[in-house]
């Protein structure tokens, strides 16, 4: 493999061990090294996109669809109340392996994390700039 190669991709070829949850042709997911809860699972394109921003939508939709069918099986086999299903969707965002993956966080109601509201101090902003950015979103898509 190519010295840009990702660990993930290692993991999916099966040179690196993992603790596989999911497989199929295109999709694969298996547990967190650093688990933020028991049962933190990452879920991934095989394909090496970099960011979410890189995948056709179709395949985004596809791999979404898997996502939501392995949320409630994560829940399920730790006891979890609920989950935080996040992407970091680039290094500022605190992306640290270029492949883009989703994590699928175990949440328990006595766990002290908060939303992912916490993150952030919030922006204020006027109606005219809200509605210019709306209008900058549409015309970008
Ligand atoms: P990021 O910060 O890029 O959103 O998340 C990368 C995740 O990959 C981290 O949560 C980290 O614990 C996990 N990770 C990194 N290397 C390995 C590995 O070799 N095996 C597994 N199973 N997870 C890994």
């Amino acid at each position: 493999m190519s010295d840009d190669t990702t660990i993930f991709e290692q993991i999916i070829a099966g040179e690196i061990p993992s603790y596989t949850v999911y497989e199929d042709e295109t999709t694969y997911a298996f547990l967190d090294a650093n688990p933020l809860a028991p049962g933190h699972t990452l879920v991934i394109p095989k394909h090496p996109y970099e960011r979410l921003n890189d995948m056709p939508a179709d395949e985004a939709g596809e791999i979404f669809g898997i996502i939501s069918d392995i949320a409630p099986a994560v829940e399920a086999a730790v006891g979890a109340d609920a989950s935080t299903v996040a992407v970091n969707n680039g290094e500022e965002a605190g992306q640290e392996v270029p492949h883009v993956h989703w994590h699928i966080i175990p949440r328990f109601a006595d766990d002290n994390v908060g939303p992912i509201h916490r993150l952030f101090d919030g922006a204020e902003l006027a109606d005219d700039e809200m509605e210019e950015i709306a209008a900058d979103i549409r015309s970008n898509q």
